[in-house]
């Protein structure tokens, strides 16, 4: 038996971390794990932790990390995580990474790999500010890389496609500062314990995943 994945992918807004986190989750049969996903959601619901967080997304800039930690923890803890998990957007920052290994181990679970998807800022900026997402369904398009048949509607289910708030040009600089900052020591401290694996996050998104899993499968140990 090959052990349990725990996956972290790290990389830049827009370096594609969502779109393969899916596709290792249909791979691998485990559960995506997405702090910002969890987070929209509770913005559109108007939530108590919706509305805390808003004024920080808006911006940006990071969201607490008592909060962010909380929703990890409450999240890790549910039954399909026991088949492995893939991280997408956390940890943001080293005090993130420190909570995630003591929940880990309070959960008798642990990172294998954490995989960081390269990808330079032009190219970063040209991704995120053509990004639209379907209000309804969540499908994600690109105006000039995977634009919908017919204008601002959904392929899928007809839903309207929206830009997301934090996909503008003055917040994405912002966005991609935060991250310059916040995971440079993050990639030393996963490097520091071997867990780390550079991946070029240039090309088709099928030969992206295709390097992801030929990086986990040489990496994986038996149980
Ligand atoms: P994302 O969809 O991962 O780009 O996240 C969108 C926004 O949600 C970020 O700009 C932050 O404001 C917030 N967010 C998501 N994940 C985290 C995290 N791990 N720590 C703090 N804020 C986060």
């Amino acid at each position: 038996m090959k052990e349990r994945l725990g996956l972290i992918l790290l990389g830049p807004p827009g370096s594609g971390k969502g779109t393969q986190a899916k596709l290792l989750t249909e791979k691998y049969n485990i559960p995506q794990i997405s702090t910002g996903d969890i987070l929209r959601e509770a913005v559109k619901q108007r939530t108590e932790l919706g509305l805390k967080a808003k004024k920080f997304m808006n911006q940006g800039e990071l969201v607490p990390d008592d909060v962010v930690v909380g929703i990890i923890e409450e999240r890790l803890r549910k039954e399909d995580c026991e088949r492995g998990f893939v991280l997408d957007g956390f940890p943001r920052n080293i005090e993130q990474a420190h909570a995630l290994e003591g929940i880990l181990k309070k959960l008798n679970s642990q990172i294998t790999q954490t995989i960081n998807l390269a990808v330079g800022e032009e190219e970063l900026l040209k991704r995120l500010s053509g990004r639209r997402i379907c209000r309804e369904c969540g499908e994600g398009y690109h105006i000039i890389f995977n634009p919908p048949t017919n204008g601002g509607i959904c392929n899928k289910c007809g839903g309207e496609l929206y830009q997301r708030e934090d996909d503008q040009e003055d917040t994405i600089k912002a966005r991609l500062a935060v991250y310059a900052e916040q995971n440079a020591p993050l990639i030393k401290y996963y490097q520091g314990k071997g867990l780390l694996h550079r991946v070029e996050g240039k090309g088709s998104i099928q030969q992206i995943v295709e390097r992801i899993i030929t990086t986990i499968e040489g990496t994986r140990r038996d149980d």
